[in-house]
């Protein structure tokens, strides 16, 4: 439970003075649907108002604040035109111009013969000195209202400076006094503040120098962070560890009738793969292991292999997906695959129902089924396995920790592989995945031809449909993929309807259209008709994304690439260059690009190297964002910049490991105040990982 000191931090940020619902909507866009969210959202600005000239002193462009009398409101004849206030110092006339003005605030705040200190960007326009829209109006005598510097912050439409700077305030005064969970000769040595104190100095930056992620605040802030996040993996790896696993003999005797058959030899690096896996699964304790290869690197044939040892070795094993077609998928690949072995494959998803779900229940229970390849459904609580040694998880980024650990309730010391097909770079691998050993493949299989990447503006989509035109008439299979943002799913659904309409119109019923709204049933039709040739052109949102394999597709056409993430692109554009065409991808985006765009666009250009491309996307987006973490359950950094921060994240992950292992139940003051950081960065998963007493 959240320790009740806590509690004003993670109330909704409407709990905020001056926040309804309208702002706290653009809120919680912007930071995160709770108090705290704002307190790391930290500033990427200042606004110097130290500048006081006189009116006549202050130059085109300046931020200044002047002390003026007002002299005259100078009302608009027509209501397109500006209202003016005229207003004046020893030294001459500063016009404060005003757009759409509604009633009559501004009598009441420049009232004539008062005087006020304004400040805001200095213009010159028509000989005349002019402040547009002043950011600040206020009486001499409350003065310390404005501040002589201000932090500026990220934003998003609709949400204005004033509002968020205030919002955070409110939010900065609700911070409670926190225990120190650092160590106090740490803490010294750095030259630290208290969390409560650095918080504060991080959103009242004095100059450009207090923005960067060295500044001694932001680099507490970042190492609490780490801190946190490190600390989690340990608790959650020390309890794997403690987890009683089994060793696994097997001479490999399923497995070489398998590869015997197989129409091609396994690349070095799946080899090395397996031998580490095989390794784990042969000690007696748990296997915890990550398989990270690129889309089309073999990892299915790697994990059959090692399943085939599970079942040698007299248990069973469960490979799970994340959806429904790619369950399907690999059941088909895998059956196939693993026929000459006479192992038994079944197939459990949500859709399995009745009879035949009773059925197969009973030859999982009764061990007749060796593999089980699934969905969720694997988890439900009437599924019992005979005896489950081996989980494999595709997809990681779909699935949390505590879905491993739901399978792994599921047999007796149960190892796990994780697949994924979005290479991790090492230093987000040590941040996220701290508790996971790692195998990659680094080379794709043999007979692959490289894509070729062009991007194209969105004006020349007539020329991209005449190519397709000309694709098709060649006989090739064709995806078009369109952008599915979140926000407003109904209009980009929309979107696709309307491009697949039109294509549809163009080149008849070849045409297809899957998205994620679909029935499970409907998106396999579409799917299947793709994949036998009823269909050529197939509109998708982007539900392809994970895995689906139709492997003589070769070409891609990406609407709004520069909506995409990187390894989103990369994963999608994965889908082509399967079989033994050379493929194409053409990534349309609508100008003007902003820098990282560009960057991201012309990398995809560059290479087809998965890895090389995680280690871009973090270079250019920072870490928190690389795997879009918030929605795919990964833990997200917001404080820390890996590349900055790189040496505290080394010193935060040896402080973790330190600390359990002399106070594994973190009982000690320090112990105690280490589960409210927990709390803090919303750890709370590993809480009950904490070996108690
Ligand atoms: P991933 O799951 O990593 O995306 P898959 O395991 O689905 O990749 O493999 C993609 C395709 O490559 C499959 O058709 C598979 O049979 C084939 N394949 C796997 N390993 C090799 C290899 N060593 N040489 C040639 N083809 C391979
Ligand atoms: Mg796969």
């Amino acid at each position: 439970m959240r320790p009740e000191i806590l509690f004003p931090l993670f109330a909704p940020v409407t709990a905020l003075p001056g926040v309804g619902p309208r702002f706290g909507k653009l809120l919680e866009k912007l930071a995160g649907p709770h108090v705290v969210d704002l307190l790391w959202h930290l500033p990427d600005g200042i606004i110097d108002r130290r500048f006081r000239p006189k009116i006549m002193e202050a130059p085109e462009g300046a931020i200044a604040t002047i002390t003026v009398e007002v002299d005259a409101h100078l009302r608009p004849g027509n209501p397109r035109q500006p209202y003016r206030v005229r207003c004046r110092d020893e030294t001459g006339f500063l016009h404060l111009v005003f757009f759409h003005v509604k009633g009559d605030y501004l009598a009441k705040l420049l009232p004539v013969g008062s005087t006020r200190v304004v400040s805001g960007k200095v213009e010159h326009f028509n000989n005349q000195v002019q402040i547009t829209h002043p950011d600040h109006i206020v009486d001499p005598g409350e003065s310390d209202r404005l501040k002589p510097i201000e932090p500026v912050y990220g934003l998003t439409a609709g949400l204005p400076l004033r509002t968020l700077q205030k919002a955070v305030a409110a939010a900065l005064s609700r911070v409670p006094a926190l225990p120190e969970w650092l160590d106090p000769g740490f803490l010294n040595r750095r030259g630290w503040l208290a969390w409560g104190e650095a918080l504060a100095k991080c959103h009242a930056p004095e100059s450009e120098e207090d923005l960067l992620p060295l500044a001694a605040p932001r680099q507490r802030l970042a190492y609490d962070e780490m801190l946190a996040n490190q600390l989690a993996i340990a608790l959650v790896r020390a309890h794997t560890k403690r987890l009683p696993g089994r060793p696994l003999a097997a001479h490999g005797r399923l497995r070489q009738k398998v590869l015997d058959a197989l129409p091609f030899s396994l690349t070095p690096s799946q080899r090395q793969a397996l031998a580490e896996i095989a390794g784990d699964m042969a000690a007696p304790s748990r296997m915890l292991r990550l398989l990270q290869g690129d889309v089309g690197s073999g990892k299915t044939v790697v994990a059959l292999l090692a399943m085939l040892d599970a079942v040698e070795a007299g248990a069973q094993a469960a490979l799970m997906a994340p959806t429904e077609i790619l369950a399907r998928q690999h059941f088909a690949t895998l059956t196939k695959l693993a026929a000459p072995s006479g192992v038994k494959i079944a197939l459990l998803t949500g859709r399995e129902k009745g009879r035949a779900r009773d059925a197969l229940l009973a030859a999982l229970a009764s061990g007749e089924i060796g593999i089980a390849v699934g969905t969720h459904a694997l988890f439900q609580e009437d599924v019992i396995f005979h005896d489950l040694a081996l989980a494999v998880i595709d997809e990681q980024h779909r699935f949390g920790v505590e879905q491993r650990i739901a399978l792994s309730g599921k047999g007796r010391g149960v190892d796990i592989l994780v697949m994924t097909a979005t290479p991790i770079p090492r230093t987000l691998m040590l941040t996220s995945f701290g508790d996971l050993d790692s195998s990659r493949l680094t080379e794709k299989p043999a007979g692959r031809r490289p894509v070729t990447t062009r991007t194209l503006p969105l004006s020349r989509l007539d020329e991209v449909i005449d190519g397709v035109k000309r694709a098709l008439s060649q006989g090739a299979k064709i995806y078009w993929i369109c952008p599915l943002v979140e926000e407003s799913e109904a209009v980009d659904l929309a979107a696709a309807d309307e491009r697949h309409a039109q294509l549809k119109a163009l080149f008849g019923e070849r045409v297809g259209l899957v998205h994620g709204r679909m029935k499970g049933a409907e998106k396999d039709r579409v799917m299947e008709g793709f994949a036998a040739g009823a269909i050529d052109l197939l509109v998708a949102t982007t539900v392809v994304e994970v895995g689906v394999d139709v492997p003589d597709a070769t070409v891609m056409v990406i609407e709004h690439a520069e909506r995409f993430g990187l390894a989103q692109l990369h994963q999608l554009r994965g889908r082509i260059g399967r079989g033994d065409k050379p493929s194409a991808c053409l990534l349309l985006y609508a100008p003007p690009l902003g820098e990282t765009a560009k960057a991201r666009l012309a990398i995809l250009r560059e290479t087809e190297d998965g890895f090389r491309i995680a280690e871009e996307d973090l270079r250019l987006r920072g870490a928190g964002e690389v795997l879009g973490t918030r929605q795919s359950g990964l833990p997200e950094l917001r404080l820390a910049d890996l590349a900055a921060h790189a040496d505290l994240l080394a010193i935060a992950r040896d402080d973790a490991r330190l600390v359990l292992s002399r106070d594994p139940d973190l009982s000690s003051p320090r112990g105690q105040a280490l589960r409210t950081l927990l709390y803090l960065f919303q750890r709370d998963l590993a809480v009950p990982y904490i070996r108690s007493g």
